[in-house]
């Protein structure tokens, strides 16, 4: 067992009485690559695990512009009325790339950034989206632990990282324009599969009547999927995050959504489920990061590349050797 070190405890202590400015310095812990840092943050997340695990997770994702932020404004700002407390993390692996992280913006969320029942982490950057993904994970943990009983995960409609924010969440909305174009054939597949409501944002204004059409036509291709095995049948909902309006229906969806799950036992079965995943992929990310920092591999690599390129050398031979060198 790990030794306990004063400053960790101190810090959980703090974390689980509920101060925001301890559940930041934590977090700090989790997304950093010192040894030191990680050892502390290692500490944390168990000391905060038995705290942890009774909040409801909410993945939301949307291309850029459709309104993410003003949305989860909107939508924080209606659980806080309820009572609740929400925290807002990003998984966003494309920030050290665009210099235009999500939530990195602080003007964004104006009104729900000065509750004192929110709290709001941008995402981790210069990451790749394994490391952004394992820190988020575990920052729910930390959030959870600090009594934050609604986690909303934002991720960016493109690449891989909605794939990893579905396997964090407990229910999954996407965010759509009408009219955009793409209502059916732009649209990833694979997005619409892990969709547990899709939400056609910007219905206001003389958007409303091509809204109204997206919404039809997105459940006529919906009725096209097979029931998921959670007996939840997604939904499709109009709202408009800038007027305030259907906001309080998308609540009602996912309060129907856990009603449904927790009744039939898949709320609970999907956590396991997502335990395994996790459990494997930071198998697979440690040993991957152990091979590729190893010192004779990083020297080895490129020669092997190199001799690839000369035409020298077959991939398989190239790397049975490479992973014979490691194994030494
Ligand atoms: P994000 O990039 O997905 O986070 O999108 P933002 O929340 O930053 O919104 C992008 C733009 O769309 C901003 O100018 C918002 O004011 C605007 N916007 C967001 N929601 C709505 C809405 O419901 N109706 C209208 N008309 N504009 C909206």
């Amino acid at each position: 067992l790990r030794k306990k070190t004063p400053e960790a405890q101190q810090l959980a202590e703090q974390i689980i009485a509920g101060n925001k400015t301890a559940l930041s310095r934590g977090i700090t812990f989790i997304e950093s690559q010192q040894a030191k840092h990680q050892y502390i943050a290692a500490q944390l997340i168990e000391y905060c695990l038995p705290k942890a695990n009774k909040s409801i997770r909410i993945g939301i994702t949307g291309v850029p512009g459709v309104g993410k932020s003003t949305f989860i404004e909107a939508f924080g700002n209606l659980l806080i009325t309820q009572d609740k407390k929400v925290a807002v993390l990003a998984v966003d692996p494309t920030s050290s790339v665009t210099k235009g992280s999500i939530l990195g913006d602080k003007t964004r969320m104006e009104t729900l950034v000065k509750e004192q029942d929110a709290f709001i982490r941008p995402s981790a950057s210069g990451e790749t989206l394994g490391g952004v993904a394992r820190k988020t994970r575990e920052s729910i943990i930390l959030c959870e632990a600090a009594g934050f009983d609604h986690i909303l995960i934002e991720t960016v409609g493109v690449g891989q990282s909605e794939t990893a924010v579905h396997s964090m969440t407990d229910f999954f909305l996407l965010l759509k324009l009408a009219g955009a174009g793409d209502e059916l054939q732009g649209i990833k597949r694979g997005i619409i599969e892990m969709a547990d409501a899709i939400i056609i944002n910007k219905a206001d204004g003389d958007n409303q009547k091509k809204a109204a059409q997206a919404k039809s036509e997105f459940q006529r291709a919906l009725h096209l999927y097979p029931t998921k095995n959670t007996g939840w049948t997604p939904q499709v909902a109009l709202c408009s995050a800038l007027e305030n309006t259907g906001i309080d229906n998308v609540y009602e969806l996912i309060l129907s959504y856990l009603d449904l799950t927790k009744e039939n036992g898949y709320f609970e079965q999907k956590r396991r489920d997502q335990n395994k995943f996790w459990l494997l992929q930071t198998i697979e990310e440690h040993l991957k990061r152990n091979f590729y920092q190893h010192p004779d591999i990083k020297k080895e690599l490129p020669l092997q590349l190199q001799l690839i390129e000369e035409g020298k050398t077959t991939p398989f031979v190239a790397a049975t050797f490479l992973l014979k060198l490691k194994d030494n």
